[in-house]
């Protein structure tokens, strides 16, 4: 089986070397550098606005997915007309607008934060009286590890801005959470869904800095029930992410993620099948793996710079993941997840 995956990055590195094991052969398609997936497969280095190019990566695998929720939608469409894609485009397309798919999340009655359309300083200004100050507001699209957001923390503030900025956004009520959490599902077409267990999540900056999976999570049924809605509704195939504010004993919708998930990483060495092997399975119309996990792990990113790997691996129950890009502040470089975790470690 030959393998496309649109993007170079960290998850296809991931992917492809989860999907070796099981005989697949990989094609990437990546626009700029593709050094997280040097060796491991032929790589088109083109746009992916470029149909010709498009095609021409079609031709040479049997079923294709793709790492990032920055890709055209279009160009999800057009692979669609040609060869099996999943995700489907429908699923990137409503993930690609944080209003869309706020919508959306109400419409399933899933419970969501209050939120309205920003187009204007006069949209803000409504928001801010209805959702209180601080209220946070989102570029609609394009926006990933905080970028694009704001948080506003008066009317005076809000007046300040320059006007340019109040275009194409969202304005959300600030959740005062317990936690953050993501569910980790991996479906073929909503026939047959499997789930991880709850990932508890640590941002800092807006960043994922850490992820511990927990077994047997009290919100473990309700968001399983969330994720499940959206399952159905988009007919989806492959690994969907469903992030989640918990406040009390209420969840709610951030945001779904149409891919393999970095709060999923612990899989890799943390449950019977990781998140990349069993996206690989539903898109390729496998058998499932089992998600269970043997206990809890502990996954930290590495973000900017690799420290010393005498000492990670000087530790025992303790795995490293260098992705073999060039560091720079603020970029995700590897992971380290230590499985199995002790609460004192
Ligand atoms: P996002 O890109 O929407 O996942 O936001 C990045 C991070 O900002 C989240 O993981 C939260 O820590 C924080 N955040 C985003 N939206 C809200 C919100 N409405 N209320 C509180 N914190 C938020």
């Amino acid at each position: 089986m030959n393998i496309g995956i649109l993007g170079g990055g960290q998850l296809s590195r991931m992917l492809a070397l989860s999907g070796i094991p099981l005989g697949f052969k990989f094609v990437f398609y990546e626009p700029n550098n593709a050094e997280a997936v040097d060796g491991l497969g032929k790589i088109i280095q083109a746009p992916y606005t470029c149909t010709h190019s498009l095609s021409e990566f079609a031709k040479l695998v049997d079923v294709i997915t793709y790492e990032n929720e920055s890709i055209p939608y279009t160009s999800i469409e057009f692979i669609e007309a040609i060869k099996p894609i999943y995700p489907n485009s429908k699923s990137l397309r409503l993930s690609q607008d944080r209003l869309n798919e706020k919508n959306l999340f109400k419409q399933l009655n899933i419970n969501v934060n209050d939120f309205q359309k920003i187009d204007s300083k006069i949209d803000a200004v409504a928001f801010g009286q209805r959702a209180k100050y601080p209220f946070i507001m989102k570029k609609r699209t394009l926006g990933y590890d905080g970028k694009g957001q704001y948080i506003i923390n008066s009317e005076n503030e809000l007046l300040c801005q320059d006007d340019t900025l109040f275009t194409n956004m969202i304005g959300e009520e600030k959740v005062y959470f317990d936690r953050e959490i993501s569910l980790i599902a991996i479906s073929k077409g909503g026939k047959e869904t499997v789930y991880y267990d709850i990932c508890e999540n640590h941002h800092q900056n807006g960043i994922l800095i850490k992820t511990i999976n927990k077994p047997h999570d009290v919100a473990f049924e309700k968001a399983k029930d969330y994720t499940d809605r959206v399952i159905q509704f988009l007919n989806y195939t492959g690994c969907i992410a469903f992030e989640f504010f918990q406040k009390g004993n209420e969840l709610y919708a951030n945001e779904i993620a149409p891919r393999v998930h970095n709060s999923g990483h612990w899989t890799i060495e943390g449950a019977s099948t990781s998140q990349f092997e069993n996206h690989l399975r539903a898109i390729c119309s496998l058998p499932l793996g089992h998600t269970k996990s043997l206990g809890p792990s502990c996954m930290v990113n590495i973000i900017g710079e690799m420290p010393d790997k005498n000492l990670i691996l000087n530790k025992a129950n303790t795995y490293l993941h260098d992705y073999g890009k060039t560091p720079y502040k603020g970029r995700k470089i590897g992971h380290i997840t230590h499985f199995p975790f002790a609460f004192t470690d």
